[in-house]
């Protein structure tokens, strides 16, 4: 990290960057202090963080360099250096995350099942994709992770009301429920390669079919 003032609010940084590329300025994944993945952070509010002397180690391979205004009183301009991967200061979120059941949206469900059909096996884009009730809804089934598939339009219409045996429909893999560091990967589509692998490391160890790299 080089010199900036420590008053200075978030907000008044400047990425030096094109603005073409500031546009793909990735998220910054952000730890906890024992390295388990929290939540996608914005760079302004990892420049806070910074600015706040609350990172207490990096993961990333990459910084990106956040430029401010020019200091008053000594003529230096206020510089950060953004780690791509930051672990946080007092911050203890790993019970919280453990506990914690991602979200179902069917942009992530989507991507959990690589955009394929999980009964014809066909892959569609987002658009043409359903979200199946494997057991469904009238039936008792939940609306949860791990009874729910991607299915297509025409798959869906003739499974119907009824669950895969007796449509003589078989499933093509089991439903999981994601865990954090899985939907972490699932949710950011401008994930790095540094990223990625860290994350990875702390997938469930099933095959991924999102994950193709
Ligand atoms: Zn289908």
């Amino acid at each position: 990290m080089h010199m900036f003032h420590k008053n200075r609010s978030a907000g008044a940084f400047i990425k030096v960057c094109p603005a073409r590329e500031q546009s793909m300025t990735p998220l910054i994944l952000r730890l906890d202090i024992s390295g388990i993945p929290v939540t996608w952070i914005p760079w302004q509010d990892a420049v806070s963080l910074y600015c706040r002397d609350m990172v207490a180690w990096t993961a990333g391979e990459h910084n990106f360099t956040f430029h401010g205004g020019i200091c008053r009183r000594t003529g230096v301009r206020s510089c950060v250096d953004i780690n791509t991967i930051i672990a946080v200061k007092r911050s203890s979120t790993h019970r919280h995350v453990k506990r914690t059941i991602p979200p179902l949206t069917n942009r992530e469900l989507f991507l959990r099942d690589a955009h394929l059909c999980m009964y014809c096996g066909s892959e569609y884009p987002e658009h043409e994709l359903t979200r199946d009730h494997v057991v469904p809804l009238s039936r008792g089934g939940l609306d949860r992770w791990s009874n729910v598939v991607a299915a297509c339009r025409q798959c869906n219409t003739r499974k119907g009301n009824r669950i895969p045996e007796m449509a003589n429909m078989p499933l093509l893999a089991v439903p999981y429920v994601p865990n954090w560091a899985e939907y972490l990967a699932l949710s950011n589509r401008r994930i790095l390669l540094d990223q990625m692998e860290f994350l990875k490391s702390q997938f469930s160890g099933r095959p991924m079919p999102f994950y193709k790299q």
